[in-house]
Order: structure tokens, then C-alpha cells, then sequence
């Protein structure tokens, strides 16, 4: 049977390439890169050189740019960090309500600690508000935690002009990067972003490495302590295969930018046109251009999210319902529910992400299946049914 993967958002194939590219840092170069002998020397002066070429990516200095274990692990860092080493200056973060959970269960967490977290409203396409922003703003608020590109339903935020305000008032502005790296051209400086989290296996590099961008002269304590690894910031060992494989698949992005996004786009436009001229009922969610180029999202009335993907999957067409972390769960995706969804229609939603790897073959297939299952669903719903007698 055909396989058709289309959840890059959950995480991509590590090309190969990047794999060619780390596979002697398991069995030649395995030195510990704080040894002081030769082995470990080259695996130092190869972390050095990974970091370069990542900053550079960015339009950072190396000395900026810190691995971590993940996006997750960054995110952690950065507010967990930034809020405990700023107490002096106030206890207020100011964050949206459709945030990855790295970011929103790091804010439960700090609440627990006492400091006070606003959640900000974003209208039914996923934008955060510029002036609900800036209202929130107090003279106790210390950062700004807004993501770049949502993974669920891929909208863009204003990134730039959020750090502009953030900045106006003395507060210091975080991004959760880990959709947009890769995929949309990133320059720090220039977009006013004083803190990013960044991740290795969205971007067709191994999993369980990511890092932090931190601006020279900000406070920020460790939260992972030990050695003397990252400057004294990131304890443990580097794990030298996966930073060497991280900055190959970064590299490679990068070089690729403009021409992987041209064809993620025509193929998205693709797949969501095709969808939506075929299936009545359905709701195309997110930012109509402001958004990731490889997002699809669509609620279909009637139907049972899981429903759909277990038919989809019988069929080779790897899907999801909402983010990673939460399928699985019965609960609808608290991003659907903030942009205004009911709880049903968020129920019936249906995230196809497309990568490198996607064909119009597959893009065309998965139109075809999905007209086909979403139809046989709803003739067993008695809600649909209802709907079809009753007119609507
Ligand atoms: C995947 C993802 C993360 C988590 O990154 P990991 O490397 O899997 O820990 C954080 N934020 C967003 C927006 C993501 O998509």
C-alpha cells in the first residue's frame, strides 16, 4: 500500500545527508569534547564550527547560540531562565493562549512559583492582538513569550513588530521558533528577538537537539546544572552527533529556503484548494497567507477527528488531529478552542503538514481519500443526517 507521510509539523525523516554527516561522530570522532587530548579536541573544534554555522543562520554571533536538549528543553529555559533571574524587575510574563505546550506548562510552573503569566486572546485566524499587547504590558512585565508560527494551525505572528513593542517598553521579547526555523528566513536583530528556542527534528535533522538563542547582556539563569558545558550555562556532555547533524540539516535549509518554500506553498494551496472544492461542511482554520508554507488544517462538520485519521491511515495518509502532544487525547486542541471553534467542530479537525518530501502524487491521492472517507463518515452520523433531511 501507498504511505504517504504528512505530519512534518510532528517531525521530519532525517534526510541523508545529515545522517552521512554524523555518523562518524558515533564510531571515529567520540571523543568528549571537554578532554583535553586529541580526540576530544576534535570534537570541540566540530561543536565550535556547528555553532558558527547555525548563528550564521540567524544573523547571530556563535556566542549567542547554546544547544539544547530539544525545543522543549529551550523553551523551559528561556522563561524559567529569564523570569527567576529578573525577580528585582518585576514577576509579569505575557504569553498567548495558543502556545506550544513547552511553553504553556512552563507558565504553569512559574505560577506556582508566584509569578503572574497573561494569556493573550488571538482572533479566529490565530493573530495576537498588537494593542491587547501592548495593554497588558506593566511596569512588573519582564518578557515576552509569543510564538513565531503555530504548530497546529500555522499562523505567522507579527513577529518583528511584537519585539518593537516589546522593546518600546524595556521588556525583553522570546520566540518560540522551533515551525518557523527552516522555513521562513530569520534574522534576530532585524526582527528584535532577544531569546528563540529552535529545534533539530523539524527541520530533517535528529531528534533530542535543539537550542537557544540568548542576546549578549541578557540575565538568564541555568536551569540544567553540572559542568562547565555551553559557558557554564548547559550542563551535560554535548551530544556531538546530533549538534554536527543539526547544523548540517540547518545549513541545508537554509541554502534551500527560498525554493523549499516555493514548492511547500504551491503544494499546500494545492492539497487545501482540493479539499475544500470537494468536501462541503468544512472549515479551513488559520491565517489565509500569514502562515506556515507547509500547513493545512481543516475542521469537518460531523465528524470525529480520530475517526478520520484512523481511516486515513488505513489507507497509507499519515495525519494528525492537533499537535503531537496531544494526539492520543480525547480533549479538543486549546488552539481550536481559542481561535473561537465550539467544541465539536474542533473535534472534527484535520492537520496535514507537507515537507521536502511530498509529492503532487500524494497531494492528489490524499484529495481523492479524503472525499471518499469524510463522505462514508457522515452517512453514519445521525447529525449529518438530520442536517441532509432538514436542509441547512
Ligand atoms: C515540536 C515543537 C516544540 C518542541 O520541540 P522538541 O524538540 O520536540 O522538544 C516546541 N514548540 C513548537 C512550536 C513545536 O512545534
Amino acid at each position: 500500500m501507498k504511505q504517504i507521510y504528512l505530519d512534518y509539523s510532528a517531525t521530519t525523516p532525517v534526510k541523508r545527508e545529515v545522517v552521512d554527516t554524523m555518523l562518524p561522530y558515533f564510531t571515529e570522532i567520540y571523543g568528549n569534547a571537554s578532554s583535553i587530548h586529541g580526540f576530544g579536541q576534535e570534537a570541540k573544534s566540530v561543536l565550535e564550527q556547528s555553532r558558527k554555522s547555525i548563528a550564521e543562520t540567524i544573523n547571530a554571533t556563535p556566542d549567542t547560540f547554546y544547544f539544547t536538549g530539544g525545543g522543549s528543553e529551550a523553551d523551559n529555559w528561556a522563561l524559567k531562565g529569564v523570569m527567576r533571574a529578573n525577580r528585582k524587575k518585576g514577576n509579569h510574563l505575557i504569553t498567548s493562549k495558543i502556545e506550544h505546550h513547552g511553553i504553556l506548562h512552563t507558565c504553569t510552573a512559574l505560577e506556582k512559583e508566584g509569578f503572574e503569566v497573561t494569556y493573550l486572546d488571538v482572533d479566529a485566524e490565530g493573530m495576537v492582538s498588537l494593542e491587547a499587547l501592548e495593554a497588558a504590558i506593566t511596569d512588573q512585565t519582564v518578557l515576552i513569550s509569543i510564538m513565531f508560527i503555530n504548530n497546529e494551525i500555522g499562523t505567522m505572528q507579527p513577529v518583528k513588530a511584537i519585539g518593537e513593542i516589546a522593546h518600546k517598553h524595556g521588556v525583553l521579547f522570546h520566540t518560540d521558533a522551533v515551525q518557523a526555523y527552516g522555513n521562513v528566513k530569520i534574522d534576530v536583530n532585524e526582527m528584535n528577538i532577544d531569546l528563540m528556542s529552535v529545534s533539530g527534528h523539524k527541520i530533517y535533522g535528529p531528534k533530542g537537539i535543539g537550542g537557544l538563542y540568548i542576546k549578549k547582556g541578557i540575565r538568564i539563569q541555568n536551569i540544567i546544572e553540572g559542568g562547565a558545558q555551553e559557558r557554564n550555562r548547559r550542563a551535560g556532555t554535548e551530544n556531538i552527533p546530533g549538534i554536527v547533524g543539526f547544523a548540517k540539516a540547518a545549513v541545508m535549509a537554509d541554502e534551500n529556503l527560498e525554493a523549499h518554500r516555493e514548492k511547500l506553498i504551491y503544494l499546500r494551496d494545492k492539497l487545501a484548494n482540493g479539499i475544500m472544492d470537494v468536501i462541503p461542511y468544512a472549515k479551513y482554520n488559520g491565517h489565509p497567507t500569514e502562515r506556515h508554507p507547509g500547513n493545512v488544517n481543516i475542521c469537518f462538520e460531523f465528524i470525529e477527528g480520530e475517526a478520520l485519521l484512523l481511516s486515513l491511515n488505513a489507507k497509507g495518509i499519515a495525519g494528525s488531529s492537533g499537535s503531537a502532544c496531544t494526539s492520543g487525547s480525547l480533549d479538543p486542541s486549546h488552539v481550536l478552542l481559542a481561535i473561537g471553534l465550539p467544541h465539536e467542530i474542533a473535534h472534527g479537525s484535520l492537520r496535514l503538514s507537507i515537507g521536502d518530501f511530498t509529492t503532487e502524487e500524494d497531494v492528489e491521492y490524499t484529495i481523492e481519500s479524503l472525499k471518499e472517507i469524510v463522505q462514508k463518515l457522515r452517512l453514519m452520523s445521525p447529525l449529518y443526517d438530520k442536517v441532509l433531511k432538514e436542509g441547512k
